[in-house]
């Protein structure tokens, strides 16, 4: 099955020292947009929703209970420590729970709460006296696969009649056999083997369809093919459940030939601002002076106080009283060499740092991601591959070792609002401090202040207290 998991550009251990940004293929960048983050990203703004009969009622619930689970699944979804629907669940559940079955498209950005509503909806519909596949989940990649796998177990916890199979590269089943798990999550590829080469289950018994994350789906050569294919191979009755982050046309056109009389229901994502964003800028004269403010800002924030970032969900230490909190620095810089430079004389004077460079196979970044997360590191080091595609809307303190710049070596206003910008209504406080180190970063600094006519302050890095 092909998951080509892009392999980041070559060249030395932090992929070359052009000034191009490394990017993450889409389907890393969704995987790693998972590790990192395991809360739910709230929003205020409202449910936008389209259907073809305005006058088919649709409904919303405020609380799990509203939806009629098995108590069983029920008991699943509160041990995840889930206390009320999100957003897109509210009107998202109750749509994919209806009956007769409803048809939905819903695109919302990562972290809304779509793999939760719509796992909820699989685990739900399954009859399990019936042995036989009734759901079928398509994935774009292993990797995806697995992740929702490992979510669907957990909120089944307390339903162990019900089975699930990945069809995924190195899963086998033997000739002649039938499938007897009542839920398939996988990758088309072995999706197509499994349902219409080996016959090893029938698609026209599937009741429940999901496609996830259509888009990432769409950007992998071949996937949409095989997924209408498969699509094509399904019942008229089947439930189809459609999942992407982005809403353009081409996914809004693969989902109209997926989904036939849907309800669409989008949340647009919010705004992201610079409000109660506080930003700095430290003057120095060098590349060893910038050091020293890092370490500074690292030495004040280090001590302890009460600069709060990632949380790391119940979900993971099953503990659900438990909240492990750190404090994350994220810098950035133009170039993977300084990034390098960096980290080493951070490690040598002592502190725990995790770097984050293009290089590292996917297993390697989830690995530091993971150990970030826990806390093991204080201080994530990466070029831009974090300021694209992944948000980090739980960092508060962000440093441009570099100021973002475009080709042209031109002010990039846009990155540098996605790096430390927030959606602010829900007033999470941040900080922006900028180094500073010749004519030509001041002129940008300028350009910056003056495109979103919001002051950025002069800072002393030798005076802690003024960082505090
Ligand atoms: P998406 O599929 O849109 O990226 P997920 O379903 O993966 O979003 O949810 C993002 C995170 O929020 C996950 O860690 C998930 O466990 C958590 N989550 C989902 N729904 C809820 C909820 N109703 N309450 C609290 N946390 C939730």
């Amino acid at each position: 099955d092909p998951t080509p998991m892009t392999p980041a550009r070559r060249g030395g251990p932090w992929g070359g020292d052009d000034d191009a940004p490394e990017q993450f293929s889409p389907a890393e960048a969704s995987l790693l947009a998972k590790v990192i983050r395991k809360g739910l990203v709230e929003s205020k703004t409202d449910i936008e929703v389209q259907r073809k009969d305005p006058k088919s009622p649709l409904y919303s619930v405020k609380t799990f209970e509203a939806l009629n689970l098995n108590p069983n699944l029920l008991k699943g979804v509160y041990e995840m420590g889930f206390n009320a629907p999100s957003k897109i669940q509210e009107t998202a559940l109750p749509t994919l729970l209806a009956d007769p079955p409803q048809n939905l498209i819903a695109q919302s950005q990562s972290g809304t709460g779509k793999t939760a509503a719509f796992v909820l909806a699989m685990l739900s519909r399954v009859d399990a006296s019936k042995k036989y596949p009734q759901v079928l989940c398509l994935s774009p990649t292993y990797e995806l696969a697995i992740q929702t796998g490992e979510v669907a177990a957990h909120m089944a916890k307390f339903c162990p009649e019900i089975e699930m199979k990945f069809a995924v590269r190195g899963e086998e089943v033997p000739r002649g056999v039938k499938l007897t798990e009542h839920i398939i999550i996988g990758t088309p590829g072995k999706v197509l083997d499994w349902g219409v080469k080996f016959k090893v289950f029938d698609l026209k018994k599937i009741t429940v369809f999901v496609l996830d994350e259509a888009d990432v789906m769409i950007a992998t050569q071949g996937h949409q093919d095989q997924c209408i294919r498969i699509h094509k191979n399904l019942s008229p009755a089947c439930q189809m459940m459609f999942f992407s982050a982005t809403y353009d046309q081409e996914v809004m056109d693969f989902a109209e030939h997926i989904v036939k009389n849907p309800i669409t229901i989008r949340l647009r994502r919010e705004e992201e601002s610079l409000d109660n964003i506080s930003q700095y800028y430290v003057r120095c004269a060098n590349a060893q002076e910038k050091y020293n403010a890092v370490t500074n800002i690292y030495g004040t924030v280090g001590v302890g106080q009460a600069i709060i970032f990632c949380h790391v969900s119940n979900y993971d230490n099953n503990n659900n009283s438990k909240k492990v909190v750190n404090t994350v620095v994220v810098f950035f810089f133009r170039r993977g060499k300084t990034a390098a430079w960096l980290s080493e004389k951070m490690s040598k004077d002592g502190h725990a740092v995790a770097v984050l460079s293009g290089d590292l196979t996917v297993e390697q970044r989830i690995n530091v991601l993971d150990r970030f997360r826990q806390g093991q590191e204080k201080v994530l080091i990466t070029t831009n591959v974090l300021s694209r595609g992944i948000d980090v809307e739980q960092v508060t303190i962000v440093v441009n070792f570099d100021l973002p710049v475009d080709v042209h070596g031109k002010a990039d206003c846009e990155t540098y609002l996605h790096r430390i910008g927030r959606t602010g209504r829900f007033g999470k406080r941040g900080i922006a401090i900028n180094l500073v180190d010749s004519e030509q970063s001041v002129a940008i600094l300028k350009t910056i202040e003056r495109h979103f006519n919001k002051k950025i302050h002069f800072l002393n890095a030798d005076d802690s207290d003024e960082i505090e």
